[in-house]
């Protein structure tokens, strides 16, 4: 069989657009492994339906409802090879089979590159977060840290300073002097010091470590990784990638096309900012993208 359009990836994005593309009758395969970027999180989102939606939930009822629909076939299964044939993309799949379709749409997210720190791994998305927009409010009023983990950390700090009392630690890294003078500025607290160790009960932060001997009470520490896609799947088509300070990322133009005709991408690979309702909005603006394209058969939404 040949689907109009197949999917890598099966969360935020992929499954949105899965769904705009079973309404416009067409027929959809999905491949997902099944291991989305938040699968660690144990907080509260802020999505935009409910501030208190846990995405667990809403992630498996988007699947649910994706799978009443006759046209869509939803494989829990890794797509590990693309060829473009013809008119035809071949998706190969873990199992060996090979899917065909006329538009491919890869949403198969990035992994975050986590600091070799003890006790850091296995506090990830509880007691170690991500990202300030998602979390800092959770916290008003309360101390936090910040690990300094790529180039964004020290804005992170100052972002965090609104709402808690913030210490950044440098992690044995420099910090120049107008830097220093900013952080200050927004009292925030500074340590130079190589981290150790992270420790607690369970998944809680109760202590961090320092090569210095301090040893801190801390609840809660936030760090920016750096990332990498989770498949080499567009770069082996040829798709433009773009190098950040965060990692790699797909180009797109407005309609989601990457620079390889019939190719689209949409949520945390082809964005800088990771956020579940941004990663649906591609998908949706994705998936109108690649209905039109196929009922006009055109190519004018050119990449630009
Ligand atoms: C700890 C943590 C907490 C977070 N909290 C929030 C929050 O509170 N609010 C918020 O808005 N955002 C949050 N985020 C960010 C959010 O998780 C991402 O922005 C969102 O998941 C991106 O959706 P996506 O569909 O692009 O990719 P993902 O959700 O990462 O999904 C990609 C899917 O593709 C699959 N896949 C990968 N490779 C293949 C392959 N070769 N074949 C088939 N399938 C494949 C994966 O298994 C996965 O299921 C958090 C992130 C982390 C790490």
């Amino acid at each position: 069989m040949q689907y109009d359009t197949i999917i890598v990836g099966g969360s935020f994005a992929g499954l949105t657009a899965a769904r705009y593309l079973a309404r416009a009758r067409r027929h959809v395969c999905v491949l997902d492994l099944g291991d989305p970027r938040h699968r660690f999180s144990a907080q509260p989102t802020g999505m935009w339906r409910r501030d208190d939606d846990n995405p667990h939930s809403v992630l498996q009822s988007l699947w649910d409802e994706v799978a009443t629909y006759p046209t869509v076939t939803l494989l829990a299964e890794a797509a590990v090879k693309v060829q473009a044939q013809q008119e035809d993309f071949v998706v190969t799949n873990w199992s060996g089979e090979h899917i065909a379709g006329r538009r491919l749409l890869l949403a198969f997210g990035v992994s975050d590159n986590l600091p070799d720190i003890p006790g850091l791994a296995e506090r990830w998305g509880v007691s170690v977060l991500p990202c300030p927009d998602f979390h800092g409010f959770n916290y008003d009023r309360k101390p936090v840290g910040v690990l300094n983990a790529s180039p964004r950390s020290p804005e992170q700090a100052m972002l965090l300073s609104e709402w808690c009392p913030t210490t950044l630690y440098l992690d044995g890294s420099g910090c120049d002097a107008s830097m220093r003078e900013a952080l200050e500025r927004r009292k925030i607290r500074i340590e130079a010091a190589p981290v150790r160790r992270l420790a607690g009960d369970g998944c809680n932060l109760a202590r961090i470590y320092l090569a210095d001997n301090q040893v801190q009470p801390l609840d809660t520490l936030f760090l920016t990784a750096c990332h990498q896609l989770n498949s080499s799947i567009a770069e082996e088509l040829g798709c433009a990638i773009e190098t950040g300070p965060l990692g790699q990322t797909i180009a797109v133009n407005g309609q989601h096309m990457t620079s390889i005709r019939h190719v689209y991408a949409a949520g945390d690979i082809c964005r800088k900012t990771a956020n579940m309702t941004l990663a649906c909005a591609d998908g949706m603006t994705a998936a109108m993208a690649i209905h039109h394209s196929l009922v006009f058969e055109t190519n004018a939404t050119e990449f630009a």
